[in-house]
């Protein structure tokens, strides 16, 4: 039923009807999402008829655009069950990670103080923590995965214990898709006095989020995971956390009053939004979380789940393939499945794989440390949107398998 789903889904996505795109199996919606035609539409629309300059505008183009980008904010809020107020506008999760680090991290933690940061996070929630660290004499330490590829509570709890003032954590893995039990390490974090910021880069197309539930401090993600344009993200923080953040850029947009002797900022969130805001990007976001909205965050969860699993079992017919983490748990990934082949480099795998028309993605997938940790050179990544057909994995398995069957051809004729 989720193949029928996914092929219904199809539809809605510009990119399939696409004659440069013909005959691809696009498999790299964790690196960025296709847009479906009602966010298309919505760019074309806020550029042809909104196209005012958002606030002191007092003509009805520029009062469009202002009131539907707080409209986006709203949504976004809704999408989160969060409050309005509580969104910042940010260009993507990197951004929103720097926002946290250099508004609120290095002005409330003290030379010494611990963050928690897990050994397998994105470059995104890793190097503003180090950068910061060595700035402000911060101590960065690392919360090991067990040999399943999940937060080893055990030593959470032990580095909790020895004290943290912050944590950073995906919802969801880059590399090996694993959720993570956010909700248990909020608590655990907070009844040692520490802050829990949580990436959501990845959870957030598929996982229905609610950040009270959750426990979160701070959340951060990307539009253009969710099936939105690049250049907008989020940063949402609660209300009395985003109390004690300081803006970071300032100029225009983010100030009430000025004069030659000083400067009033503009209440939250907008004293952390400097500039013109990437207000068509924002709005085109608010159309895309409707439209995950539509779909159901529980369908996209169950989808992604099933084309996993149907993915894992294609996989493992695949000679010499190999799967990172433990996927045999019943709660295994969402949407990612990270593999290697015995005796091809990622770079090639992927590189005959992008031959055969299937959209893969090589390297260390932005988590260096935890991807030479593991002591791979690199590795091949698939991940799945909603419009993902069995017929996409089926053809992602076959390419393996003729990948496989060149390079020992190769290998032979040497
Ligand atoms: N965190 C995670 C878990 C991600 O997967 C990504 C994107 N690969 C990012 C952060 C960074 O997202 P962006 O490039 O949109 O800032």
């Amino acid at each position: 039923r989720w193949d029928a789903w996914a092929a219904r889904n199809r539809a809605d996505f510009p990119f399939f009807s696409a004659p440069e795109n013909a005959g691809v199996a696009y498999l790299d919606s964790a690196a960025t999402a296709l847009q479906p035609h009602v966010v298309i539409a919505k760019h074309v629309q806020v550029s042809s008829t909104f196209d005012g300059n958002v606030w002191r505008g007092m003509y009805a183009a520029s009062a469009r655009s202002t009131a539907a980008y707080q409209e986006a904010r709203e949504k976004v809020a809704a999408f989160l069950g969060a409050e309005p107020r509580e969104v910042v506008f940010t260009a993507n999760t990197t951004h929103a990670v720097n926002l946290a680090a250099r508004g609120w991290a290095a002005h409330r933690l003290r030379p010494g103080d611990v963050v928690l940061v897990a050994e397998n996070e994105h470059h995104s929630n890793l190097v503003p923590w180090m950068q910061l660290a060595q700035d402000a004499g911060l101590r960065l330490r690392f919360i090991p995965l067990d040999s399943a590829g999940r937060i080893d509570m055990a030593a959470y709890r032990e580095l909790l214990r020895d004290g943290a003032a912050l944590v950073c954590v995906a919802h969801v893995s880059n590399i090996l898709g694993i959720e993570n039990p956010i909700a248990s390490m909020a608590e655990l974090a907070h009844r040692a006095g520490a802050r829990i910021l949580v990436d959501a880069a990845q959870s957030a197309p598929h996982v229905a989020i609610d950040v009270n539930e959750l426990g979160a401090d701070f959340l951060a993600l990307s539009g253009h995971k969710t099936f939105g344009p690049t250049g907008i993200g989020v940063l949402w923080a609660r209300r009395d956390v985003m109390a004690e953040m300081r803006p970071v850029a300032t100029g225009g947009g983010t100030v009430s009053e000025v004069s030659f002797e000083g400067v009033y900022h503009r209440q939250t969130p907008y004293c952390f939004e400097a500039g013109t805001p990437p207000y068509e990007q924002a709005i085109c976001l608010g159309e895309a979380v409707d439209y995950m909205q539509r779909l159901g965050m529980g369908a996209m969860r169950g989808h992604v789940r099933a084309m996993t699993r149907y993915a894992l079992r294609a996989l493992s017919f695949c000679e010499g393939a190999t799967v990172l983490g433990d996927q045999s748990a019943d709660d295994g990934s969402l949407g990612i499945v990270s593999f290697a082949v015995d005796g091809i480099s990622n770079e090639t795998l992927c590189a005959l794989l992008a031959r055969m028309q299937v959209a893969n993605r090589a390297g260390a997938h932005c988590a260096l440390p935890f991807v030479d940790a593991l002591g791979v050179p690199g590795i091949c990544r698939m991940s799945i949107g909603p419009y993902t057909t069995k017929e996409d994995i089926e053809a992602w398995a076959f390419a393996i398998q003729e990948a496989k069957r060149a390079c020992a051809g190769m290998r032979e004729r040497n």
